[in-house]
């Protein structure tokens, strides 16, 4: 069990809170990931084998790569569910509002409860459970499940082990830790196939998305001495291919894997002038603190936001704190020359 405090929160009154509910609706993030989505899905299923009633709710499509996850099918939008429930519980959502039109559905029921892991985290809901240095809401889930004495099956190991591999990046980001191969070697035990994941998860690209991909890396500009690298896909690139704004999912991956860079951006306009931004640090500077200056949020390594106006102005000043923050970080030993 882990440590209780008041910063974290308060892990008995939720376990307690969710093992008397009768009628629970668990809330995905706006676009939702891996994290969401398999923690998400992982902890209905468990929480239907105690008997209750369960519903997952998302503005959202679940993305085509996720889709092969158990219980993918039964999702829920906001206005199709009614009644008021017992528990809203709300896993990897850094602010109340990050649940779009879903949030409904948490103001209308009993108790908010808000599991999450985004330094940004704004601590709201009537019990908060936040743990900043574990690398998935997964690994949190996974503590859940077992905590309820549900006893776990395949279906709930694919969607915990699921949250882990895309929150980790196939555990090669810094969040990795010791606990989490752990719970990750104990999934595998139950017969998840880790292939199988990697797969789904990051190998099965759609056409659009690679031409998209093209476009998008014709887009590479690189600033601050190497410091800081950007891509753009525009609504014009999203035509040409026939894509659509989730088919740039993970584009971010390319700039920040220049060698040399400290922060990397891309930018994705979903909507006429409206810029969905992906930042990604190499450690050395703080991407969620830019974010929050811009009204988003996430993790040291990996924050998000959204802009809007033509994009040489709605991307002047954040790029401005890109390179300032960039240039702070302190040279990368493995960097480029500035
Ligand atoms: P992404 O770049 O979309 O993969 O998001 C990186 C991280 O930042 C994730 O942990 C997101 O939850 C978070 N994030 C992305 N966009 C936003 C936003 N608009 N507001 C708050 N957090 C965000
Ligand atoms: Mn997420
Ligand atoms: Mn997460």
């Amino acid at each position: 069990m882990p440590e209780a405090g008041p910063e974290r929160g308060d892990w008995r009154r939720i376990v307690s809170v969710l093992s008397e509910a009768r009628r629970v609706a668990l809330l995905l993030h706006v676009r939702p990931d891996g994290d969401s989505v398999g923690s998400s899905l992982a902890l209905a299923r468990a929480l239907a084998k105690l008997g209750k009633e369960v519903a997952v709710v998302s503005a959202d499509d679940i993305p085509a790569a996720l889709r092969f996850l158990p219980g993918a099918g039964e999702l829920r939008r906001p206005e199709e569910v009614s009644g008021p429930f017992d528990v809203a519980l709300l896993l990897d959502c850094g602010d109340l509002e990050r649940t779009g039109p879903a949030r409904r559905v948490a103001d209308g029921a009993a108790t908010v409860v808000n599991v999450d892991h985004h330094t940004s985290n704004t601590r709201f809901g009537d019990l908060a459970w936040i743990e900043p240095e574990t690398a998935a809401v997964g690994e949190i889930a996974w503590r859940l499940v077992r905590e309820l004495g549900v006893e776990p099956d395949l279906e709930i190991a694919y969607g915990i082990y699921t949250a882990i591999v895309t929150d980790t990046g196939s555990f090669g980001f810094s969040n990795t830790t010791p606990a989490t191969h752990r719970v990750a070697a104990e999934l595998l035990s139950l017969g998840v196939r880790p292939d199988e994941v990697a797969r789904r998860v990051w190998e099965e690209k759609s056409e659009v998305s690679l031409r998209l991909l093209g476009r998008a890396l014709a887009s590479l500009t690189v600033e601050a001495g190497g410091r800081v690298a950007w891509v753009r896909v525009t609504q014009e690139d999203l035509a040409a291919v026939g894509a659509s704004p989730d088919d740039a999912e993970g584009i971010v991956a390319h700039p920040r894997s220049l060698r040399g860079v400290v922060i990397a951006a891309s930018f994705v306009e979903d909507a006429p002038r409206r810029w969905r931004v992906s930042l990604r640090s190499n450690g050395a500077a703080d991407v969620a603190a830019i974010a929050s200056r811009f009204g988003g949020g996430g993790h040291h390594r990996a924050a998000g936001l959204t802009l809007e106006g033509p994009f040489a102005e709605a991307a002047r000043e954040l790029l401005g704190a890109c390179r300032q923050a960039a240039a702070g970080g302190g040279p990368d030993p493995e960097g480029a020359p500035a």
